[in-house]
């Protein structure tokens, strides 16, 4: 079931180059463990994230830390990155994705500008432009 996402208007199209910054940046940082954060947008454009001090210096998965927060309806999805060269959701991804937002971003190893994709809470590949 999704709690997320009901309103067309909300509709998420777009990325602040900014944010996407950081996320790259933070997901270098906390590597080889991965990153976690929560998205929000204004506009159609996700322009800020909020960060999950757990994952910072986490051993755990960033799953499990995003799977610990309380429900926020602000929040449209998540980012999280993988130590690996690969941002295909795996099977506890696509769980999560399903149950928790609509806009669901995986960042992966070497997290350069190409490292990065775009997902619906069905785990399917969606375009997400970068605004300045
Ligand atoms: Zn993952």
């Amino acid at each position: 079931m999704s709690i997320l996402g009901k309103d067309p208007r909300d509709q998420v199209r777009s990325i602040r180059r900014k944010t996407l910054n950081m996320i790259l940046e933070a997901s270098k940082s906390s590597h080889p463990n991965e990153f976690g954060a929560l998205l929000r947008a204004k506009e159609g454009v996700i322009n800020e994230l909020i960060l999950l001090p757990g994952t910072i210096s986490g051993k755990r998965s960033a799953i499990f830390y995003l799977h610990m927060l309380p429900i926020d309806f602000s929040i449209i999805g998540t980012v999280h990155s993988h130590p690996s060269p690969s941002f295909h959701p795996s099977g506890a991804d696509l769980s999560f994705f399903e149950r928790f937002g609509r806009i669901h971003i995986v960042v992966r190893h070497p997290y350069t500008e190409n490292d990065w994709a775009a997902y619906n809470l069905r785990g399917e590949r969606i375009d997400l432009e970068i605004t300045d």
